[in-house]
């Protein structure tokens, strides 16, 4: 016999949020509460800057029904709160002044990041097409010009930087107020996915992106850094209209694979940044080619010398391609990034050439 819904409630009572001082049932914190056969599914609201601690509650609610005789799967998550939507985004026609839920100020008077010189977003129009190797690689190799370097995963929902940088660890509070950012390679990094378990999805609502965004920017000791490389998330949605209000970006650079499919999403990325007043760049195409390491042979899997033809049209500088490679992809995805594990590869010169050029191209806009 399938557990009754009095039955689950009954037991989600004795899980107390310390916060509130109350149970998340009597403190409106359960929803979505669906019982089918053995599967029992619930949500628990929470406010992202409690994230971490809510995750605790989260896996004991989830323990405590599964306790329950009749059931055999638990799916628990932690939701966004419910909040009023935000006031529609103005885009380059001046920012929205006033503090919306959550903290999330649309124009933060107080800068997020008062240290970072310069800080350029990594785009792409679509997910999968490499951006977050080549913001990786792109601030390791701008930290080997000898800039001081950070790296800050934007992506909410689907954080990479832990994994391609291989970090574990959760970052340390010196003052109880902020977190000093996790180094690798001499990168100041920090991501969302330091703060929480790589499996345990968790469901943004639009205006807690934005404010778990600033504040992961904001809390941050990152110090004096020349470069801030923003792994955006894909498309051109909140978060990317988030960064371009928050703070000033001197820069986007666009990543795109060479097929039609996705650089007609490039293009909107590109659009997009300079309808908010960022320059861009410039447009990169990864897995422009594939070498045959066996017989020297060239192949076009994607096609090759879209995302240049692209950057012409749309009056944009191309700043180079990476080749489609299968040592790109295994450093990468084991967390050791081709420019510091292979430095003399021709491939770490690629990411090191691009660098160079977008470095050049910061220096002109300030000059
Ligand atoms: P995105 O950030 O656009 O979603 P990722 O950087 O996560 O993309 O890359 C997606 C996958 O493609 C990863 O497994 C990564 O290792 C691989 N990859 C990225 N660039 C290359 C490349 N130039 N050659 C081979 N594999 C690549």
């Amino acid at each position: 016999m399938s557990v009754t819904e009095a039955q689950v409630l009954e037991c989600l009572r004795g899980i107390v949020d310390p916060g509130l001082g109350k149970d998340i049932v009597s403190g409106q914190l359960l929803t979505g509460l669906v019982i089918r056969d053995d599967h029992v599914m619930f949500a628990i609201e929470t406010d992202p800057s409690r994230a971490p601690e809510m995750e605790v509650l989260r896996d004991q609610a989830e323990q405590a029904v599964k306790k329950l005789p009749g059931v055999s799967k638990v799916t628990a998550v932690l939701t966004a709160a419910k909040e009023p939507e935000p006031e529609p985004h103005s885009c380059g026609g001046g920012h929205n002044h006033g503090k919306q839920a959550h903290g999330y100020d649309p124009s933060p008077e107080v800068p997020l990041m008062p240290g970072v010189k310069n800080i350029i977003a990594v785009a792409s129009g679509k997910g999968g097409v490499g951006k977050s190797t080549t913001s990786v690689n792109l601030a390791l190799a701008l930290q080997g010009l000898g800039l001081k370097v950070g790296l800050f995963d934007a992506d909410i929902y689907g954080p990479s930087v832990p994994k391609m940088l291989d970090i574990h660890d959760s970052p340390e509070t010196e003052d109880g107020k902020t977190m000093l950012p996790l180094e690798k390679h001499g990168l100041k990094c920090m991501s969302i996915g330091f703060l929480m378990d790589e499996d345990t999805p968790v469901i943004w609502r639009g205006p807690m992106v934005m404010g778990a965004l600033q504040q992961l920017m904001r809390d941050v000791q990152w110090g004096e850094l020349d470069v801030m490389i923003v792994d955006m998330p894909p498309g051109t949605g909140d978060t990317q209209l988030t960064m371009c209000q928050s703070v000033p970006l001197a820069g986007a650079v666009i990543v795109s694979t060479p097929q039609d499919i996705a650089l007609l999403d490039a293009r909107r990325g590109l659009n997009m940044f300079r309808k908010v007043d960022v320059p861009v760049l410039g447009l990169i195409e990864n897995m422009s080619y594939y070498h045959c390491p066996n017989c020297g042979h060239e192949d076009h899997i994607f096609g090759h010398g879209g995302a240049k033809a692209e950057a012409v049209k749309m009056s944009c500088d191309f700043l180079g391609e990476i080749p489609l490679d299968g040592t790109i992809r295994h450093l990468s995805d084991a967390g050791t990034p081709i420019v510091i594990a292979q430095p003399d590869s021709p491939h770490a010169a690629a990411y090191r050439a691009i660098a160079a050029k977008i470095w050049d191209k910061v220096k002109l806009l300030h000059a």
